[in-house]
């Protein structure tokens, strides 16, 4: 019988020709902003855990009693019995720390986004979607059925001509992440928000990398741009600075009842674990009681972003906050630079196309409030390093 799928094998040989190919690896994340990769102990400048929340003694409890209360798994969909003591108490705690009327859970912040829009919008509505937006939003747009304009931020002139243009759509929403992901830089959410009102179309923001993160109570770049009012629809996920895993939504009473019954992911997907939610609600505990958590992390992205332009290294202009880019504009080159950097103890992210434009591959660097300054000095020495090495300055 002939192997199945011949095609296969000749697309992974592309993908390794163009330096695509991922290599699965196995990680365990450790304490203090260290990792062990395929058994060898690296400092992990690649996880979202910005705060460290994930190894935080308050949290690791939280967990564990939640588990041993309410066991492992949540048994089915948040609709069916999934929905615990744990996910209600998050779901108001939540709502609570956005100042929202309400929130709502879903299974991963992915399932938020997708579930999310196809719930507010379809055939006969238009959405407006940033070119640098993620794939959770990009996926829940097409899987939605309205007609989807992608924009450019640098040229909202040009949104504001389709928002004009596109009056006779049923509902209009524009989706953007709050910071962009590959990027680090926020998204210009005065200037958007200005234009849904003037053009009566509503805006969802994904707070994915920048909820516990950024504004002075840690909601996000909504807090920090200061348009939370003009938000209706805000996403986060628990799996980045929150250490734990689900997503969620806030906004308008009316809107989370809508999505409880209309959103899909809620209804055809089995809930989080409870001990997931446990640990949620204990790490917000420590994200409202300890600003200086973020405070110290800001501090840390800003002595790594400073450090990379200082080797001649090229990342974001207007980026800020722990996601630093480092761009290096080919794959095999950004593949090899990262290989080097973990020769020397270091773990960094990589991001080749699709996470990121065909020309600009690069290195994601995450800073973590758990990392000290000296890994960061170490981490930036090694860059120097390898960076001449390979004539990438
Ligand atoms: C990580 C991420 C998500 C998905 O969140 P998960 O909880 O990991 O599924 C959504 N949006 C953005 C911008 C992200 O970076």
């Amino acid at each position: 019988m002939p192997a199945p799928f011949p095609w296969i094998a000749e697309e992974l040989e592309t993908l390794a020709e163009q330096g695509l190919l991922r290599r699965r690896r196995t990680a365990r994340r450790l304490a203090g902003g260290w990792c062990e990769i395929d058994g060898r102990k690296l400092v992990d400048f690649a996880s979202n855990d910005y705060l460290g929340l994930s190894h935080h003694p308050h949290v690791v409890a939280a967990a564990q009693r939640a588990i041993a209360e309410c066991g492992t798994g949540s048994g089915a969909s948040a609709l069916v019995v999934g929905r615990s003591i744990w996910h209600e108490r998050l779901e108001r705690r939540l709502a609570h720390f956005e100042g929202q009327e309400a929130a709502i859970l879903f299974p991963t912040g992915y399932a938020a986004n997708v579930g999310t829009i196809a719930a507010l919008v379809g055939n006969d509505d238009a959405i407006y979607s940033d070119s640098l937006n993620h794939a959770s939003l990009i996926d829940g747009c097409r899987l939605s059925g309205a007609t989807v304009h992608v924009y450019n931020h640098h040229a909202l002139v040009s949104l504001e001509g389709r928002l004009s243009a596109g009056r006779n759509f049923r509902r209009r929403l524009i989706v953007t992440d709050g910071i962009f992901s590959m990027d680090g830089v926020p998204a210009p959410l005065p200037d958007l928000c200005a234009l849904a009102r003037r053009h009566d179309a509503q805006i969802l923001v994904d707070e994915a990398h920048a909820t516990g993160v950024f504004g002075r109570h840690g909601r996000g770049t909504s807090e920090l741009l200061d348009v939370e009012k003009s938000v209706a629809v805000r996403v986060g996920t628990l799996s980045k600075a929150i250490g734990a895993v689900g997503g969620f939504v806030s906004g308008s009473r009316t809107l989370i009842d809508w999505l409880w019954n209309r959103a899909r992911p809620q209804i055809f997907s089995t809930a989080a674990p409870p001990a997931g939610c446990a640990a949620a609600c204990a790490a917000l505990d420590i994200i409202e009681t300890q600003p200086a958590l973020r405070e110290r992390l800001l501090v840390l992205s800003q002595q790594l972003r400073d450090g990379v332009r200082q080797l001649g290294l090229e990342t974001i202009a207007s980026g800020s906050g722990p996601i630093v880019p480092v761009l290096l504009n080919d794959a095999p080159l950004a593949v090899r630079v990262a290989e080097a950097l973990e020769q020397q103890g270091f773990f960094v992210g990589v991001m080749r196309p699709p996470s990121v434009p065909n020309e600009s591959p690069r290195l994601r660097i995450t800073v973590s409030a758990a990392h000290e300054p000296q890994m960061i000095e170490r981490l930036l020495g090694a860059l120097k390093i390898v960076a001449a090495a390979e004539q990438a300055v």
